[in-house]
């Protein structure tokens, strides 16, 4: 886990459709598992990956 405030909001952006769904970092490390309304599962691999991306945009 990178130093994220565990309750700063994340931009997860699905790799599919490209729809952006708003989580915090917390509700990721619990859940491991991020659903699109397109139906695209995320995995945790994936969702460590999206995060610093998401974080990265916040800069
Ligand atoms: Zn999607």
């Amino acid at each position: 886990m990178t130093d994220v405030n565990k309750l700063q909001t994340l931009k997860i952006v699905c790799p599919q459709c490209g729809k952006k769904q708003l989580r915090t970092a917390q509700w990721l490390s619990e859940h491991q598992l991020i659903e699109c309304q397109c139906g695209t599962k995320t995995h945790a691999c994936d969702l460590e990956q999206l995060m610093v991306q998401a974080v990265n945009d916040l800069k």
